[in-house]
């Protein structure tokens, strides 16, 4: 079969090469990570750094995480803390991403953090995105690969068709294993959620008190779009039916095998339906459903980060 995606390429030596290369040219690289897939580029490079908003078509004040392999390559950009410490600590590397004061020293380009004096700052577990930042004497700003609003990719595929030919290289590493983005927690002053992910807050009180962000709250994170996740076609929350010719999200056993029926976890195991989210929607959109109904999802553990999305992706 002819490969249509003459930009995605399974990881090896040489990949690594050109990958690291095209980084240090200022380019930018469509990666896996054990969220979403993600665009990287050079974090201290204004050049990279407008690509990376040019391409996603990405509102300047909404500002980008940066990805470092561990905390002392973060040490020379962003101030820590205690709290950092302990949560960095029992979670790191993995899906959590803290939001810190930056240093003034610091070389992270500005439009980075939209001019903020903050910087979100997340260590990827996932095995081939820390094998390139090994390689890198700078960190990468890499939010997920797709253009703004819209759903986050969960293969080389669904980013190759985010952007067409745009982008050179794609790094191939089957689907990401949790399918949904970090949690971000902000250490500035009291610890607070300011987005919802697979560790939970009830995971992460056993280790710091912690509250969640409300719209009143005094810290500001722009990327907090009411609209978000969007997946391009209506998304209707809490039915249990379908209209005609539309496409029903389901979850759990009780729910028959229907063509337009797209179970998120047969199991009713709320990791697994937060896999199955993005890829469900790039799937019920690619069959030319008109609209998604979608039943009702536990508010609990895992479920809270997948209502989060549900209800923006309906704004
Ligand atoms: P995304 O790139 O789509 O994964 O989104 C990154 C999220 O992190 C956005 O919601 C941003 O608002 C948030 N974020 C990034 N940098 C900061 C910061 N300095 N302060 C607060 N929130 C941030
Ligand atoms: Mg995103």
């Amino acid at each position: 079969m002819k490969n249509i995606y003459s930009n995605i390429f399974s990881f090896n030596k040489k990949i690594l090469h050109k990958c690291i290369t095209n980084l240090k040219r200022g380019n930018v690289v469509g990666m896996p990570t054990e969220t979403v897939y993600g665009l990287g580029g050079n974090a201290y490079s204004k050049l990279a750094v407008q690509k990376i908003y040019r391409l996603k078509k990405r509102p300047k004040k909404n500002p980008l995480i940066v990805h470092y392999l561990n905390y002392k390559d973060a040490d020379k950009d962003v101030i820590f803390n205690r709290d950092f410490y302990k949560l960095y600590k029992k979670f790191c590397p993995g899906p959590i991403t803290f939001v810190l004061r930056k240093k003034n020293k610091s070389k992270i380009q500005s439009l980075v953090t939209a001019k903020l004096n903050t910087v979100a700052i997340r260590f990827p577990s996932h095995k081939t995105t820390r094998l390139v930042l090994k390689k890198l004497n700078f960190p990468l700003a890499m939010p997920s690969a797709n253009l703004s609003s819209g759903i986050s990719p969960v293969n080389a595929q669904d980013v190759s068709e985010e952007f067409n030919k745009k982008i050179k290289i794609i790094i191939n590493s089957g689907n990401s294993k949790i399918g949904i983005e970090s949690t971000v927690v902000s250490l500035i002053g009291k610890p607070k959620i300011l987005r919802p992910g697979i560790i939970g807050a009830k995971t992460i009180k056993k280790i710091l008190k912690i509250s969640i962000f409300k719209k009143s709250s005094k810290i500001r994170s722009p990327g907090m779009l009411k609209k978000h996740y969007s997946p391009g076609i209506p998304v209707i929350l809490n039915k249990k039916r379908a209209e005609k010719n539309c496409a029903l999200i389901t979850f759990g056993k009780k729910y028959e095998n229907k063509t337009n029926y797209f179970n998120l976890s047969k199991k009713s195991d709320l990791k697994e339906a937060a896999s199955n989210l993005y890829k469900t929607f790039r799937k019920i959109k690619k069959q030319g459903f008109k609209k998604i109904f979608v039943v009702k999802i536990p508010n609990v553990d895992e479920g809270i980060a997948i209502n989060d999305r549900l209800k923006r992706a309906a704004y």
